[in-house]
């Protein structure tokens, strides 16, 4: 069945990513990383921006290293960047091994199974298929159990395999005071010594950003390079990279005691200028941004002044109180900056009690997307 898809109009939403404000920041990465190699995390349609087009981006930057959690991205990003060496977090699917070759695809072995199936791959091939070994450090999420690097290292030598890499995960790299940091970083060099001579790679954005000691031979930054923020309690020193607008629809008056939008969490105190925006959680722009009588949601900025949300975001629309702007009053089809020079992602995580991470992959949204350079 042919499905037409949706149509663009361009009058909805806009979300700009600047290529070259990510290119500044890859490149501002790969001096701190100095004598390691920067890799690019891309996994999650690189963090929302696109990964095509941001892949691309960071190739010319100079990266030649890129991360993708899913087989999907990896052999997209290999479509687009026939050169680039490219590492699959997830690992190894059962039953993929061709596929990762034939793709030149360098999985995470995470398990004794996914090991097991990459040497057999290798031996049929008669070829060291270049992968990654990922040990578990204190995260118990994705990776070998310390205790099983010496079987994997009897697996590997019995054929003489040598892997690419040896990496692992810092849980906590974002809280450098954290003590989990130093154990993860002792226990992975203890790894690392039964592994002699094989490159070795730990840090994501806030261990490259924190701590020398975390960078051996590869760091893979990943919300860094989007402009989020990857250390909490510091200014964030990088570069915005997302920029998005959304249009007002209406804008009115509403009188005192009058509630606004679902649930009526919202009484007005004053008599209001309101102004209705068209973007709302399904487009990324969370619930979790609502206000309620005793709680301060999100902002947005209208005419250069900050705008606070009244009430529940909905579906499709959020509503503004635009009153102080006085008589300098927006126009239907003006646009909102919801996410821009004045108000950066990590703000709007702050108060929808998440991180930068989430508002970067969530917006999946209606937008019309376009990229400067
Ligand atoms: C997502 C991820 C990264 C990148 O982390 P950031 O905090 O975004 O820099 C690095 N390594 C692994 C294994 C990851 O899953």
């Amino acid at each position: 069945m042919q499905v037409p898809a949706i149509a663009t109009t361009g009058l909805g939403a806009r979300l700009t990513v600047d290529l070259g404000a990510l290119k500044r920041n890859w490149q501002a990465l790969n001096r701190v990383s100095q004598g390691a190699l920067t890799g690019a995390v891309v996994k999650a349609d690189a963090y929302g921006t696109g990964l095509v087009q941001s892949a691309r981006a960071l190739y010319a930057a100079g990266a030649r290293f890129f991360f993708t959690a899913t087989p999907d991205e990896a052999v997209t990003v290999r479509a687009t960047l026939p050169d680039a060496h490219i590492f699959v977090l997830d690992g190894l699917f059962p039953g993929a091994a061709a596929l990762y070759v034939g793709e030149r695809l360098m999985p995470a072995l995470s398990s004794l199974d996914m090991l097991e199936e990459w040497l057999q791959a290798c031996l049929a091939r008669n070829e060291s298929l270049p992968a990654a070994l990922h040990f578990d450090t204190g995260m118990n999420r994705l990776g070998f159990r310390l205790n099983e690097a010496s079987v994997v290292r009897r697996m590997i030598t019995q054929i003489g395999y040598s892997p690419q890499m040896i990496m692992s995960h810092l849980a906590c790299a974002d809280t450098p005071a954290h003590e989990k940091n130093r154990t993860q970083l002792a226990l992975f060099t203890s790894v690392l010594a039964q592994f002699p001579n094989v490159p070795a790679s730990l840090a994501n954005s806030a261990g490259l950003m924190t701590n020398r000691e975390m960078h051996f031979q590869m760091v893979r930054p990943g919300i860094a390079l989007y402009g989020g923020r990857a250390v909490n309690g510091r200014r964030n020193p990088m570069q915005p990279v997302v920029r998005l607008e959304a249009p007002i629809l209406q804008v009115k008056e509403a009188r005192t005691g009058e509630s606004v939008g679902y649930g009526a969490a919202r009484t007005l105190s004053r008599d209001s200028r309101i102004a209705i925006v068209a973007i709302g959680y399904a487009d990324g722009f969370l619930r979790g941004l609502s206000s309620s009588q005793n709680r301060q949601g999100a902002r947005m900025v209208i005419r250069n002044r900050f705008v606070p949300v009244l009430g529940k975001v909905s579906m499709d629309t959020t509503i503004v109180d635009v009153t102080d702007l006085g008589p300098d009053l927006p126009l239907p089809g003006e646009m909102a900056e919801i996410i821009g020079p004045n108000i950066g992602v990590d703000e709007h995580a702050d108060v929808a009690g998440t991180i930068g991470y989430e508002i970067l992959t969530g917006l999946r949204g209606r937008y019309v997307r376009s990229y400067l350079d």
